[in-house]
């Protein structure tokens, strides 16, 4: 994997950095087990760029460890999948996110809501009947959400990640391709792959309206997902400059700090509202 981890994990030594990992591990356990609150479901609202308005949003698990403070999302679910533990993980995210969005329906919020899956929870048998059990229990659609795949994830164990986006998709479930750009992944695999979206990486965005290079990358992706006939969201928008850019150029979604920065359930509502206005 190329993730890194941040550089505080290995501050004091190798056998710091194991018992780092280790203590992380134990508190995500007991965060999950004892559901207290430290882990908590964040939104990001994505606008679509041909209604001006917003109708997705994708959720972001955060947690705040009484003792610890802020753990990012980006350490400890590596841990999660490196250990096994991202299955319990990802139960736990599907209910929360399946209870928030079943709320926004009762109050005619209609959002489709995007969840992080990992290439772990794709060669979990009984993950489709669960979602749709949860589903069902809340007169919710598949179409409701989006699974988010990266696209590393998705060429990773291609048969069975295939077959599976295959059997979601089928059942009515939108599949996006997260962090396109940067899996490498070949075109003529890309054009098989079972996807609705490709949601472009950030690191094309962030300086895109004065990088040459980056507009190279995305005017192509957005000309080849046109003829795929697949939806584009760029993510990582946060300034001005880029959401022009990408609204001159028929991108189709855009997320990011310059719209508005990932926030807590009961603060979506009333960000809507004022957006509304
Ligand atoms: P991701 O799926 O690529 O999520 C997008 C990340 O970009 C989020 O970081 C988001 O807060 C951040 N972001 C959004 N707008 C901007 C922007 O304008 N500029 C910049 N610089 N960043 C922006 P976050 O929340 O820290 O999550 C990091 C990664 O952790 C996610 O990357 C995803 O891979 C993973 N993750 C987060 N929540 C979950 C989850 O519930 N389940 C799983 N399996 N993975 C998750
Ligand atoms: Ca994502
Ligand atoms: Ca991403
Ligand atoms: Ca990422």
């Amino acid at each position: 994997r190329s993730h890194k981890l941040p550089l505080f994990l290995y501050e004091e030594g190798m056998d710091q950095q194991h018992l780092q990992k280790l203590h992380i591990l134990k508190s995500l356990k007991q965060a999950l087990s004892l559901n207290d609150g430290q882990l908590q479901m964040y939104y990001q609202p994505k606008k679509n760029l041909s209604t001006g308005k917003v109708d997705k949003a994708e959720a972001l698990i955060r947690w705040f460890h009484p003792q610890d403070g802020f753990i990012p999302p980006d350490v400890f679910i590596e841990l999660a999948e490196q250990t096994g533990l991202i299955g319990q993980l990802t139960d736990w995210v599907i209910l929360q996110v399946l209870e928030h969005v079943a709320v926004w329906r009762r109050d005619n919020i209609d959002l489709q809501v995007s969840i992080n899956i990992s290439a772990q929870d794709l060669s979990r048998d009984g993950l489709v009947t669960f979602i749709e059990q949860k589903l069902q229990r809340l007169q919710l659609r598949p179409a409701d959400i989006c699974l988010e795949i990266t696209e590393r994830d998705m060429m990773q164990d291609e048969e069975k990640s295939l077959q599976q986006l295959q059997i979601f998709r089928d059942r009515g479930f939108s599949i996006s391709m997260d962090d396109y750009g940067i899996g490498y992944s070949a075109l003529s695999k890309l054009a098989r792959m079972p996807v609705d979206e490709i949601k472009i990486d950030k690191c094309f965005i962030l300086n895109l309206a004065e990088t040459h290079e980056d507009q190279i990358i995305v005017r192509s992706t957005l000309t080849m997902a046109r003829e795929l006939g697949l939806s584009v969201t760029a993510e990582g928008v946060e300034n001005q400059a880029s959401e022009e850019w990408l609204v001159a150029s028929g991108c189709h979604y855009i997320q990011g700090y310059f719209l508005c920065r990932p926030m807590a359930f009961d603060k979506v509502s009333p960000w809507l509202t004022d957006f509304q206005q």
